[in-house]
């Protein structure tokens, strides 16, 4: 079997870094996305390469349509397939406010980057999986979703990013569904609380939710290789037969305890 190769949105930090190096471990070829920060992008790029596994660092922003079309013209480009893609790069709300006195703007901006991007990035990346398929290369794509606990749990000061990861768990039931029959499965991952900068602003917050009061079973925060394990799994193809699937990568936070 050939390298694999990856397109990983947000792979500059965070998650997504830690996904792309999970990857790189497989001896994987990864397209490491960015949206502004060029200096992380380049970091990651470097630890993808200590980890085994080569790449290239590419611009582009997910909300825009000709970023996302460049995206996977320059990651066919550069590898001549794609054989996963990982919608992982997403924002948080800028000022958390009550769902009584939230705004459009942020609500606009969370739709555009956590869904409207990764609905129509996927689109542009099955057809591109589906010519592969066409073209007799013997293929079978994988298309993953990083959601969160958000999409069942209620946060009533940041509703429009409860909103936007709902929506993406359906979308993966969607594309699941659609491409089944061409040997394209589609996964989402559902992430716990991870340690990133998505989350440095409320440390404190959570540090005592999770060690002291144990909100998550298993009390430790989560981190970024937690999820990589998780995609990498996916990758490898170790779950043929399962196709709109969802992990909880959680510590056990779904749990209904009593
Ligand atoms: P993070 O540390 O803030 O990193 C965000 C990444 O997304 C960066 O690589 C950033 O690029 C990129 N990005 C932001 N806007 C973008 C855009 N418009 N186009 C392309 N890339 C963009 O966030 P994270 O905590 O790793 O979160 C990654 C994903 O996991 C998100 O979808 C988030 O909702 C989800 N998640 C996180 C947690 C958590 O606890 N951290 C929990 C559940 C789910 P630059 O470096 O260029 O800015």
């Amino acid at each position: 079997m050939a390298t694999k190769s990856a397109l990983v949105t947000g792979a500059s930090r965070g998650i997504g870094r830690g996904i792309a190096i999970e990857l790189a471990r497989t001896g994987c070829r990864v397209a490491i996305n960015y949206a502004g920060n060029l200096d992380a992008a380049q970091k990651a790029l470097a630890l993808v390469k200590t980890a085994g596994g080569d790449g290239f660092v590419v611009q582009g922003d997910v909300a825009v349509a000709v970023d996302r079309e460049r995206l996977v013209r320059e990651t066919v480009a550069r590898f001549g397939r794609i054989d996963l893609l990982v919608n992982n790069a997403g924002v948080a709300p800028k000022v958390r406010a009550d769902v009584l006195e939230a705004g459009e703007e942020s609500f606009d901006r969370l739709f555009a980057i956590n869904l409207k991007g990764p609905y129509f990035l996927s689109q542009l990346v099955a057809r591109q999986m589906l010519q592969q398929e066409r073209d007799g290369e013997g293929f079978r794509g994988r298309i993953v979703n990083i959601t969160s606990i958000s999409v069942y749990t209620a946060s009533i000061n940041r509703g429009d990013y409860c909103m936007v990861k709902a929506g993406l768990a359906m979308m993966t039931k969607l594309f699941a569904d659609r491409l089944a029959n061409d040997g394209i499965n589609v996964y989402e991952i559902r992430p716990g609380v991870i340690a990133t900068d998505m989350t440095g602003g409320v440390k404190e917050k959570y540090d005592k939710l999770i060690l002291e009061q144990g909100i998550t079973p298993i009390r430790r925060w989560g981190k970024p290789e937690d999820i990589g394990r998780a995609v990498r799994a996916i990758s490898e193809d170790r779950f043929p037969f399962s196709t709109g699937a969802v992990f909880d990568v959680d510590g056990g936070f779904h749990l209904h305890r009593l």
